[in-house]
Parts: C-alpha cells; sequence; structure tokens
C-alpha cells in the first residue's frame, strides 16, 4: 500500500488493527493465539508474559470487524448495533477509565490486564482517533469484498477504492466513473498516479500480457 493511504499516530494504528487481514485475498495476520499475541506485545498493548488463548483471538476478530464497521460510516455505509454493542462490550470489559498523563492530556486506559485490557487499549486508540478532525479521512475500500481500511488523502476526500495493484475484482465502476487504460511504462508505478483510484493489471487489449497496461479508474469529470 503506498504511503499516501496511510495514517499515522492512533489513526494509523486503528487503521493497522483492521488490516491485519485482507478480506479478498488473504492473508491473516491473526491466525492464532500466538500471531495476535505477537501483534499485540510489538505495539506495547500487551505484557510479553501475558497469555493468549482461542476464545481471545475469536474477541479480537470480532472487535477488528466492528472497528471496520464503524470506519465504514466515513464512507457512508451502515453502522450496524451489533457492532457498537462489540465495541462497547470490549470497552466495559476492560474497564476503561479516563486517566491524565504526565502531558496533561486524559486518555482512557484500562484497570484490567491481559489480552482483555489490551482489547481495551484498542477501543481506547478509536475512541481518541475518532476525536481527530483527519479520522474522516479513514475510509473502507468501496469494493465489498475488498474493505481495506485507507487513509483519503485526496483534496476532497473523494477516493472511493484502495490503489493496491493486486486489486483485480473490485466493483465495477458506478456512475460518474471511467475506466481507462494506460501503458505501464507512463504510469511508472500505479501508485505514483495521483489520479488512479484504482489499479490493476489489464484483462485485455495487449493479447493477455500483463505488462501491457494498467486499469485506472478516474472520476468522469
Ligand atoms: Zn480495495
Amino acid at each position: 500500500m503506498s504511503d499516501r493511504e496511510t495514517a499515522g499516530g492512533l489513526i494509523g494504528l486503528v487503521q493497522d488493527y483492521v488490516n491485519t487481514v485482507d478480506l479478498q485475498d488473504g492473508p491473516e495476520e491473526l491466525s492464532s493465539p500466538n500471531t495476535l499475541k505477537e501483534w499485540l506485545v510489538a505495539r506495547s498493548l500487551l505484557e510479553a508474559s501475558a497469555e493468549v488463548g482461542a476464545q481471545d483471538l475469536k474477541h479480537a476478530v470480532a472487535l477488528r470487524e466492528a472497528i471496520r464497521c464503524v470506519i465504514g460510516a466515513n464512507s457512508g455505509t451502515s453502522v450496524y448495533p451489533v457492532d457498537l454493542a462489540t465495541l462497547n462490550e470490549a470497552a466495559n470489559a476492560s474497564r476503561l477509565r479516563a486517566r491524565f498523563g504526565r502531558d496533561g492530556k486524559p486518555r482512557l486506559e484500562p484497570e484490567v490486564q491481559g489480552v482483555v485490557g489490551a482489547m481495551g487499549r484498542i477501543v481506547s486508540a478509536v475512541f481518541a482517533a475518532m476525536a481527530e478532525p483527519e479520522w474522516k479521512r479513514l475510509k473502507l475500500c468501496g469494493s465489498t469484498s475488498c474493505r481495506w481500511a485507507f487513509f483519503d488523502r485526496s483534496r476532497n476526500h473523494s477516493s472511493r477504492w484502495c490503489t493496491r495493484t493486486s486489486r483485480l475484482n473490485h466493483a465495477p465502476p458506478g456512475p460518474g466513473f471511467r475506466v481507462t487504460y494506460r501503458k505501464r511504462s507512463e504510469l511508472g508505478s500505479p501508485t505514483n498516479d495521483p489520479g488512479a483510484n484504482e489499479s490493476g493489471v489489464c484483462g485485455g487489449g495487449g493479447g493477455g500480457d500483463p505488462d501491457c497496461c494498467l486499469r485506472v479508474l478516474r472520476p468522469d469529470i
């Protein structure tokens, strides 16, 4: 994924968590209790001595998908009560409490340790990230089979699809969009093309040669 689609700080942490799985093509980073533990410990969300079980993994994945749905609101999709309940349950179970740090700034911190506490820290990150003005730029790819979380740096916040080059099965362009084909050599790499909302290897026009051109989706303006 290109840097222009990656957020920093707490929004970036939330984005990273949601993107631990590629729903369309795989892989799933949170494939076992061990990989969940590694992910959380690497980000100082969990103590290295903590035990992580299968049920923890189930909760972590459920929380991740609930967060994905909440991000979807920035792309105009619905947030369901079950997702909000999942977030609220994680907040309650970890007993999030307001604390003021040495910097004088407030934050939510869990009273519970272990994976339950780590899930609380993720909810806390979502809570703080949503208060940032840039939150609205964190969106889900408009392809219903992709739903990758990307950071929309376009000037008018108009991006609807992630730009990963492996996307061959994104939804067809809706009204107001057109598909154009350009030679790969004209683009350099697809992520260097600021006008591209979606890129993939073209399926035709070049005799099946995957290096022939790139499919580029553009606003029809
Ligand atoms: Zn996508």
